[in-house]
């Protein structure tokens, strides 16, 4: 065991060492017989005292590792200085006051960062160290985050949500350096145009397009020059085209082979034999008034009738005061076990499935009817379907104004064809959508091309176009002309923002939305 710790800690030398089954105890004390006095500089050997001090060390092999160290005091023996007892400093290994070597510190905060408090006291202990959650956080809160050294020229704001819908802090990156530079607890005015004019370096800011962010940028960095994010207009884009889908009716979309359209086969529900016979009697019956009727205009009295029909006279009677033959009484759509599975069915047959095939999806899907009842359910519909009575069946699905706006941006090259027949039918049955796309795709095509003189023209068209909706957006891009053009022009953008705060949102969720931002922005910042 002799000389274990010396490698690395040079200035000590190993006394003894205890084992325990649960720890290691090494007894170590310095190697140098005096020091120098810190104030005067004198070496002295002479000892005062001695006591003994206990830290935690990294752990050996899981085990948990204790130094204890003999620290001895010496006097000053130089008259002149005011100094006169000299405790000894083990400062490049561990720190005042402190219980664990520094070299244990940085394991901690190491885990501390990376897995914050419960899950770190979890992974702490595993490895043979044991330390409670509060002193983890403390240690991860009060270590300084350092400064980022070189000087930062541009950077993206953005916000991000601490609790969606409530609380919301702002993220700041260098677009240069790809790096995220600091986040702050909230997106006022007042914290971000402070944080920006200790910053003063900043020559360039890209935002979305909130006053907010604006107006902080105009205060804390006045000569700055403010970019409107791209990502950010088109997003605003975007969500224009959306609303005005939103303010209009949306044609579902339809697909063939599903579920049947309108014309639904319980309204012309399939006979039964029953029913069958049924309708025979009524025909029948109906014969047989019009022939009573028609031997009464012969001159025949009721008895006769009655004779000549083998009918009684109560019921020639009753018959001659029928005025026109009896009502069929319209038939009720049938309810029938198969019902539930209707669209199945057709869906099955279409794709030209067999009885048995079709027979077992739906049993799986809990029919409870008999095998017969379904043959003649099908043979009855293939006839009807051959005869064009049932339509192909359709699907339509509603289409939300989000998707609809997102199809009718896209530029035509990316079309997907299946997507195509739609598309040509929101531009011909909702109103102004020609109009709405033709704006839409030319405001990306002038974003594509850099082009910020094109966007007058554009804004031009677009306040006169008749489509509130697109009017308002246009409306906002005016009242943000410069900070607009130049997103077109320069090559800034927030993308890589976006990326920052889902690692941001990433930690959030980790810790649990218990610890507090003065700990997760240590953490954020200590992984960027
Ligand atoms: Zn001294």
């Amino acid at each position: 065991m002799n000389g274990l710790p010396s490698p690395v800690f040079p200035e000590l030398r190993l006394l003894d060492s205890y084992c325990s089954g649960s720890f290691v105890m090494f007894r170590v004390a310095s190697k140098h017989r005096g020091i120098s006095c810190p104030d005067c500089g004198q070496w002295t050997e002479r000892v005062h005292s001695t006591y003994y001090r206990t830290v935690q060390d990294v752990p050996l092999c899981g085990i948990k590792v204790f130094l204890r160290i003999r620290v001895r005091k010496f006097f000053c023996d130089n008259p002149s200085c005011e100094r006169k007892i000299i405790a000894e400093q083990f400062d490049d290994f561990i720190c005042p006051s402190q219980r664990k070597t520094n070299r244990l510190n940085d394991v901690l905060l190491g885990i501390g960062y990376s897995l914050g408090g419960n899950p770190g006291v979890r992974l702490a202990s595993l490895l043979g160290i044991s330390v409670g959650k509060d002193t983890l956080l403390r240690k991860i809160k009060s270590c300084a985050v350092p400064e980022p050294q070189d000087s930062i020229d541009v950077v993206g704001i953005d916000d991000w949500a601490y609790r969606r819908g409530q609380r919301y802090g702002t993220i700041v990156c260098d677009l240069e350096r790809h790096r995220l530079v600091d986040v702050l607890p909230d997106r006022t005015v007042t914290t971000v145009a402070t944080w920006l004019k200790e910053h003063p370096s900043i020559r360039i800011v890209s935002r979305d397009r909130s006053s907010s962010y604006a107006d902080a940028i105009r205060q804390g960095l006045p000569n700055a020059t403010q970019v409107a994010d791209r990502w950010h207009l088109l997003k605003n884009l975007g969500d224009a085209v959306e609303r005005y889908f939103a303010a209009h009716q949306v044609p579902p979309r339809e697909e063939p082979i599903s579920e049947p359209a309108e014309q639904s086969l319980s309204a012309k529900a399939l006979p039964t034999k029953k029913e069958q016979e049924q309708s025979h009697r009524r025909e029948a019956k109906c014969e047989l008034i019009q022939q009573v009727h028609e031997l009464r205009h012969d001159g025949l009295g009721i008895r006769a009738i009655g004779r000549n029909m083998g009918l009684s006279r109560q019921t020639v009677r009753k018959y001659l005061s029928l005025t026109e033959p009896p009502q069929t009484t319209q038939r009720q759509s049938r309810k029938t076990l198969l019902d539930p599975y209707r669209e199945k069915v057709i869906e099955m047959l279409s794709r030209d499935q067999t009885g048995p095939k079709i027979l077992k999806q739906i049993r799986e899907q809990g029919y409870k009817g008999s095998r017969s009842t379904l043959s003649q359910y099908l043979a009855e519909l293939r006839r009807c379907m051959a005869q064009g009575q049932i339509p192909l069946p359709v699907r339509r699905h509603r289409v939300t104004p989000r998707s609809a706006a997102k199809l009718l941006i896209t530029p035509d090259a990316d079309v997907d064809d299946e997507d195509k027949p739609y598309l040509a039918k929101l531009l011909a049955e909702v109103e102004h959508a020609q109009v709405v796309q033709t704006l839409a795709r030319s405001f990306k095509e002038l974003m594509d091309r850099h082009d910020s003189q094109g966007l007058e023209g554009w804004l031009k068209n677009a306040l006169g176009c008749g489509v509130r909706e697109i009017r308002s957006f246009a409306e906002g891009i005016q009242q943000d002309f410069s900070a607009v053009a130049a997103g077109f022009l320069g090559p800034w953008s927030n993308g890589q923002v976006e990326g920052q705060v889902n690692r941001l949102k990433t930690l959030k969720r980790q810790m649990y939305g218990r610890a507090g931002f003065t700990l997760l922005r240590a953490r954020v910042l200590h992984r960027a």
